[in-house]
């Protein structure tokens, strides 16, 4: 997701005022500290089946959940938001159904189903959870979610969802945390007839429960994230082309817009090729060629629902970086997080700049593929503009974070920017083809499971796992890298001094961290590389009247200060 951080901004100013009553209201975030009862299972699937109304904007049905009991417990957690009534639990064993206890409150998305007798270990269990109601209105989807009920212009519904920051929970009750993806979910959505359905994974068929209504069988038949469940309903168009993967495979790539839109469709969509094709070269196959790849046309800018990527940015090129790029880069964000997101997935918040940090930095990373290297230039440097110098809050923290507290703050955009840059420094230092490597091997460790497709192939990871997998590849030890740039919040400085004859230079970064990196430096128009004694500086000798130029080509993310002479 690409955020607007004055949403965040307003928040703050928002709490800040409101009365400690409201204080204690509902919090809509997802994740955070893993609770006993969290632990205690294994969701392995969900069944949802959901009949959504856009006449009166709400949402009747049931959601079935399977999992596998990890811990002993006589109760497990789930979520859903108190505005969504439940109207029974059962458990469904063989063939016998009991109703189940559990307890709501007001002011917590966390609800607790208790059982009579102790979970055991290794046993599985079914529940089948009634509810109904009017789920949250988005205020700002993406950026603070929820449903969006719009309207098409020509005054048809036009449906969506949006809760990466919030949680799935908004809408559908389920195990709310990043660690436990479902192997598989059946998303079975009933809404008037006269709309078109696009969710994720398959369609495996179309019903009709009543008359005016059709039920859409969708089913994903691999891992997922709960909030990449997603529907979108409007009267759609669809443009529809196989695609040749490079592991030779064939799906498809779809694209369900809006009818007014289905000119500016056909002309955008062969972008979507050749987009995917750029990033299974750097990346490795598209992940999810076991289901299909879809866009669809949101009624909000974007978000990377897993093989049903939301798009809602206007049909032109450079949407998010201020220059002329020549490319649709809203998608081309959203199709690099079927990788950096919905292959690899950071299981706790924390590790959130995995998602973003590699999702932004695809973007020059394609313009430099498109349109060279002087533009991959200029759009690092509009995006170094967009980090924010900071002392409290690093990148990748190593407490666990909601998806709220991730991106609170300053944090919010570094995530994205300074992640970025922290690959674009990374690339630099360790040299194209070993940089190349490191991101092939981090979607896919062992290259064996290129060929994989039934959700083996996914995996968790951490800023750790990074950290691993750029050392196994490069053979350097990089933990010094990693610790300046994500694990505290202060940007390198380069105090650069120039006495008569003489320059000196001195990486400058907080007591107890190490920087020895090395800098490039022009010299009269010659570039050469200086590495820095331990104590972090680089000194030569040079005539005054030859110009010297530090980091000519701005790989790495610093500060400088310039010392006077004789200081
Ligand atoms: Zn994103």
């Amino acid at each position: 997701m690409l955020r607007v951080f004055i949403a965040f901004l307003l928040l703050c100013l928002f709490t800040v005022r409101v009365s400690p009553a409201l204080a204690q209201s509902l919090i809509y975030e997802s994740g955070g500290v893993l609770t006993p009862e969290l632990a205690a299972t294994n969701v392995h699937y969900y069944d949802l089946d959901i009949k959504v109304n856009p006449a009166d904007s709400t949402v009747l049905g049931s959601v079935e959940v399977h999992f596998h009991v990890v811990n002993p417990s006589n109760r497990i957690e789930l979520a859903l938001d108190p505005r969504l009534a439940i109207t029974g639990i059962e458990r469904i064993k063989h063939t016998e159904t009991t109703h189940l206890r559990y307890i709501r409150s007001d002011t917590t998305r966390t609800f607790y189903v208790y059982f009579n007798q102790t979970l055991q270990p290794g046993s599985s269990e079914i529940l089948r959870i009634h509810y109904e109601g009017k789920p949250r209105v988005a205020p700002r989807a993406p950026w603070d979610g929820g449903m969006v009920w719009a309207k098409t212009p020509s005054g048809d519904p036009w449906v969506g969802v949006a809760v990466q920051g919030n949680g799935a929970w908004l809408w559908w009750p389920n195990k709310d945390h990043p660690s436990d993806r479902p192997d598989s979910v059946a998303i079975n959505i009933t809404m008037p007839d006269d709309l078109v359905v696009a969710s994720n994974g398959r369609l495996r068929g179309e019903t009709v429960p009543e008359e005016g209504w059709k039920t859409w069988h969708w089913f994903v038949s691999t891992p997922i994230s709960n909030y990449n469940v997603t529907l979108n309903a409007a009267p759609y168009e669809i443009i529809s082309e196989p695609y040749e993967s490079i592991t030779g495979e064939e799906f498809d790539i779809t694209f369900w817009v809006l009818p007014e839109y289905l000119e500016k469709g056909k002309k955008l969509f062969p972008q979507f090729a050749e987009q995917m094709r750029f990033m299974e070269m750097v990346a490795g196959p598209y992940p999810f060629r076991a289901d299909k790849y879809g866009v669809v046309h949101s009624p909000y800018l974007g978000m990377e629902h897993q093989s049903i990527i939301a798009y809602g940015a206007n049909f032109e090129n450079n949407n998010l970086f201020g220059i002329e790029a020549g490319f649709d880069d809203l998608h081309q964000h959203e199709l690099a997080h079927e990788w950096w997101g919905n292959l690899v997935t950071a299981w706790d918040w924390r590790d959130f700049w995995l998602h973003e940090g590699f999702g932004t930095y695809m973007q020059p990373l394609y313009a430099e593929h498109i349109a060279g290297k002087e533009v991959y230039r200029e759009m690092m440097s509009y995006i170094r503009t967009r980090i924010i110098d900071e002392t409290d809050r690093e990148v990748a923290p190593r407490e666990s974070m909601s998806s709220l507290e991730i991106t609170r703050g300053t944090r919010g955009g570094n995530v994205y920017f300074k992640g970025a840059w922290f690959l674009h420094t990374l690339r630099y230092l360790v040299g194209d083809d070993l940089f190349f490597t490191t991101l092939r091997r981090f979607a896919y460790p062992d290259p064996a499971m290129e060929e994989v497709t039934d959700g083996s192939h996914m995996r968790y990871a951490t800023t750790d796992d990074f950290l691993y997998t750029v050392e196994a590849v490069t053979g350097m030890e990089l933990g010094w890298l990693f610790d300046v740039y994500l694990r505290q919040p202060v940007i390198p400085e380069l105090y650069a001094t120039r006495r008569t004859g003489y320059v000196r230079l001195q990486w400058i970064v907080p007591e107890g961290y190490r920087f020895p990196m090395p800098l490039e430096v022009a010299i009269d128009g010659e570039v050469v590389t200086l590495v820095p004694e331990r104590s972090g500086v680089i000194s030569f000798e040079v005539p005054d009247h030859i110009e010297v130029e530090v980091d000519p080509n701005n790989w790495i993310l610093k500060n400088v200060r310039l010392g006077f002479e004789g200081e």
